[in-house]
């Protein structure tokens, strides 16, 4: 079986990784949900990291959505009277 003689050195090895080529990726726009405002570029077939919609269909809870409703949550407790802290 033949064997290389030589270790490949990190460089020449990414030497050949960098001539592979990788095409770049098509992009595409968002149109749904909250994009539809603002089209936001994403991967075609891939769910918009943006609104989180999928053909038309709200698939994926955004950094934005969990915002929200922790934001919701916030202002609820904070509406309420403490208990305990001031009891006596
Ligand atoms: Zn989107």
């Amino acid at each position: 079986m033949p064997v290389p003689k030589r270790k490949l050195s990190r460089s020449r090895r990414d030497m050949r990784s960098a001539n592979k080529g990788l095409d770049p990726q098509p992009l595409m726009f968002c149109h749904e949900g909250s994009c539809q405002a603002s089209p936001t570029p994403r991967l075609p077939h891939q769910v918009c990291p943006n609104c989180g919609f999928y053909r038309g269909k709200k698939v994926l809870r955004t950094k934005k959505d969990r915002a929200l409703s922790r934001d919701e949550v916030r202002s609820k407790k904070a509406q309420q009277p403490q208990e305990g802290a001031q009891g006596e």
